[in-house]
């Protein structure tokens, strides 16, 4: 269980029975990039002018200028599409082979007039009663054949891809996708590391160093082998970068944030909890008043849980 509380209710000093220092350090390191594709988009063509090769060169996705839709550096995420200019292409619809309509899927002909067989009367258009009287189909009209349904007996119906104008304009557009990749490490002592990650993440610390470049390498701090140990390790965790992306900038940060741990005794119990950040927020792990005091003494009351 996690219970988190301000450290400003404490008040019981009487019971705390040792505090140490038990720092910890949170590494970042950010990739922001950049991933760009085509995608082949088409939509029937109805005539007018077309933005073809006859316009101009083709641009590969990669020389396309789009200063104009940068976004902030390590954004989370940002997408957007632009159509490719001069990649306009007309085809001939392979739907319908260019005709713009197709056969009549329900009557199976390309033949005008087809007709089915009238399915209340079976073709014969006389409906008959059980005391041997006939009567006239209404459904067919006493013609015993109705028309087809899908087609209206034309034979033909209009082709769904091209809606019937026989031709398809198709052209490239890119999908542009803006990243940022982070990983984290976390760096505790033997004390503090019991309290979640999830806790020091969340609390402000002091920042070490904060660099940005095109690719970060590790940190030096001239008089702790342990902060460029734990830089190196931070920037070895980078994220992979997918084979379409490229990498636009990466940044890198430590913070170390402030951990003191209290150990409380109490009738010959113990138990710690931990103040963290300059937030001087409380971590507790387990629930105690229940457990150390059986619930008979108020001795938590500080932390209002
Ligand atoms: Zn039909
Ligand atoms: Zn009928
Ligand atoms: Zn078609």
């Amino acid at each position: 269980m996690l219970v988190i509380a301000a450290v400003g209710e404490v008040v019981q000093p009487g019971l705390i029975h040792v505090v140490e220092d038990c720092n910890v350090y949170v590494g970042t390191l950010e990739t922001f990039i950049e991933d760009r594709e085509t995608v082949r988009e088409t939509e029937p063509y109805h005539g007018g002018s077309i933005d073809g090769k006859d316009e101009g060169p083709e641009l590969g996705f990669w020389e396309l200028d789009l200063r104009s839709q940068f976004p902030v550096l390590f954004v989370p995420y940002k997408e957007t599409q632009i159509r490719i200019p001069h990649s306009e292409t007309i085809e001939k619809c392979p739907g319908c082979t260019g005709r713009g309509d197709i056969v009549c899927p329900t009557c199976n002909s390309d033949q005008e007039k087809q007709m089915t067989q009238c399915l209340a009367c079976q073709g014969r258009g006389l409906i008959a009663h059980g005391d041997g009287s006939d009567t006239m189909c209404t459904k067919c009209n006493g013609k015993g054949k109705i028309p087809c349904a899908t087609c209206g007996s034309c034979g033909l119906i209009k082709c769904e891809k091209c809606h019937g104008s026989g031709s398809l304009l198709t052209r490239s557009v890119a999908i542009v996708r803006w990243k940022t990749f982070s990983t984290r490490k976390v760096s505790a002592t033997n004390g503090a590391a019991s309290v979640p990650d999830e806790v020091f993440h969340r609390a402000k610390g002091v920042q070490l160093c904060n660099t940005q470049a095109y690719q970060c390498t590790p940190a030096f701090f001239a008089d702790s082998y342990f902060l460029n140990k734990f830089s190196s390790e931070v920037i070895a965790d980078r994220a992979s970068v997918p084979p379409t992306a490229r990498v636009i900038c990466e940044r890198h940060a430590i913070n170390v944030v402030p951990v003191t741990r209290v150990t409380m005794a109490h009738r010959g119990r113990s138990f710690c909890y931990y103040i963290i950040g300059f937030s001087r927020e409380v971590y507790l792990k387990d629930y105690y008043p229940s457990r150390f005091c059986w619930g008979l003494c108020p001795c938590l009351e500080w932390l209002k849980l």
